[in-house]
């Protein structure tokens, strides 16, 4: 797996990108993965640019909360009896785009991120 050098995300945000858009409030914005591992598998990012779990301070662990959220609104939403929360941090803990977001998987996941 490679650290992407490009904030794919970021441009989703910004429109620049297509995606499947689920939830967006003011801190956060989320959109079905490209490619899913569970038949609901979204993924929730900040709007502010945070790359890792790790950079994340004081100042901004509010925004991380967010995410939390965010998660249960969705799965209220999309009627999730259960659901598994998963968060990659860095490149050696597997995460691939450079700006912090959690993935929302329902409960029929295939495996573990
Ligand atoms: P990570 O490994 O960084 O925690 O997860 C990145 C996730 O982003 C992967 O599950 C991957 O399928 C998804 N992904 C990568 N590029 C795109 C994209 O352009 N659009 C969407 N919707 N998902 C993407």
């Amino acid at each position: 797996m490679v650290f992407l050098p490009e904030n794919i995300f970021a441009k989703i945000i910004a429109g620049e990108l297509p995606c499947e858009k689920v939830y967006e409030d003011e801190l956060v914005f989320a959109f079905r993965d490209i490619a899913p591992k569970a038949q609901t598998h979204v993924l929730i990012c900040p709007k502010q640019a945070i790359v890792t779990a790790r950079d994340v301070t004081l100042e901004t662990v509010p925004v991380l909360g967010h995410l939390y959220w965010a998660a249960k609104q969705i799965a209220d939403e999309l009627d999730l009896e259960g659901y598994k929360l998963h968060m990659n941090v860095g490149e050696a803990g597997g995460q691939v785009v450079p700006h912090v977001h959690l993935h929302l998987l329902s409960s029929d996941y295939e495996s573990v991120l």
